[in-house]
C-alpha cells in the first residue's frame, strides 16, 4: 500500500518535472531512523552518508571546559548541558548503547565519508554573548583542523551564533534558523540563507523563497517528513528539505530533475 502510494506520488511527480527543483536532504540529527542507529550519534553519519544524503545534521555544544560534544537537548540529567565538563557526558550511552560523542569522534567519521555534507548545529549558548562567540571560534577552529571547511555548513537559533560563525569562518555558509528574519535582513547579517520551520510551505509564505533567491541566499525548511510536504518543497523550489525521512524524500525527489 505503502510502495503504490510512493508510486503515484512519484508519477505525479514526474510530469511537473521541467517546473520544479529537486531539493537537496538533509537528514535531521542524522538517519537515525536506521536499524541500530540513535539520534546525534556517529553511526547516524555513516547511515546518512551509507543513503546517500546530501547532507547529515547534528547538534553541537560547548561545554564548560571548552570542549566540542554532540547533544540535542539543553539539559542532561537536569544539568544545563552549557554548565557541565565534558567528561559528564561523553561516553554516556545512547538509547542505542553508542556512545555519546565529541566532535573529534563525529568528525573522523566525516573524514570516512567524503560525498556527505556536514551541516552542524551550533546550540544556543545563553551564559553570554562572548562565551557563543567563543564556541563558535572553537567550533571553526575543530572544522579547519580535520580540512573539513569545504563541506560544513552551519546553522544555529542564536543571532549571536550565527554572527560569531560568520565572524570566524567568512567563507562558510551560515544559515539562521529561528525564523524571525526577512530574506533582506539575512542577507544584509552576510548569512547565505534561511533554515526555517515548515511554516515556510504555507502559501502566506510563498513569496519568501522567490525573495530569498533574488538576494541570492538558499532556503532550507525543517522539519519536512510528510510526502505532500516534500513535493511541496519541490514546488516551492526550496533549495534543502531537513527530514527524519531521507529515506522518503530521496525516493520522491527522483523523478524531479535539477
Ligand atoms: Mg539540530
Amino acid at each position: 500500500m505503502k510502495r503504490t502510494l510512493l508510486l503515484v506520488l512519484a508519477l505525479q511527480l514526474a510530469t511537473l518535472t521541467s517546473l520544479w527543483a529537486q531539493p537537496k536532504v538533509i537528514a535531521h540529527r542524522g538517519y537515525w531512523r536506521a536499524e541500530g542507529s540513535t539520534q546525534n550519534s556517529v553511526s547516524s553519519l555513516t547511515r546518512a552518508a551509507e543513503l546517500g544524503a546530501y547532507g547529515a545534521e547534528f547538534d553541537v555544544w560547548y561545554t564548560v571546559d571548552n570542549q566540542l560534544i554532540l547533544f540535542h537537548d539543553s539539559k542532561f540529567n537536569g544539568t544545563e548541558v552549557e554548565q557541565l565538563n565534558a567528561a559528564d557526558m561523553v561516553g554516556t550511552p545512547l538509547p542505542n548503547g553508542e556512545p555519546l560523542p565529541t566532535l573529534d569522534e563525529y568528525l573522523t567519521e566525516a573524514l570516512r565519508h567524503p560525498n556527505i555534507r556536514i551541516i552542524l548545529e551550533y546550540k544556543t549558548h545563553h551564559n553570554s554573548k562572548e562565551r557563543q562567540w567563543e564556541g563558535a571560534e572553537a567550533i571553526v577552529r575543530k572544522v579547519a583542523e580535520y580540512g573539513l571547511q569545504e563541506r560544513t555548513d552551519y546553522i544555529a537559533f542564536s543571532l549571536e551564533a550565527c554572527r560569531g560563525l560568520v565572524h570566524h569562518a567568512p567563507d562558510a555558509k551560515v544559515y539562521y534558523l529561528n525564523g524571525d528574519l526577512s530574506p533582506r535582513k539575512l542577507k544584509n547579517e552576510s548569512f547565505a540563507g534561511a533554515d526555517y520551520y515548515k511554516l515556510i510551505l504555507l502559501d502566506v509564505n510563498k513569496g519568501f523563497t522567490k525573495k530569498a533567491h533574488r538576494l541570492g541566499l538558499e532556503v532550507n525548511v525543517w522539519t519536512v517528513n510528510k510526502e505532500e510536504e516534500l513535493l511541496k518543497a519541490a514546488e516551492l523550489g526550496l533549495d534543502y528539505v531537513t527530514t527524519d525521512y531521507p529515506e522518503l524524500a530521496i525516493e520522491l525527489y527522483k523523478g524531479v530533475e535539477n
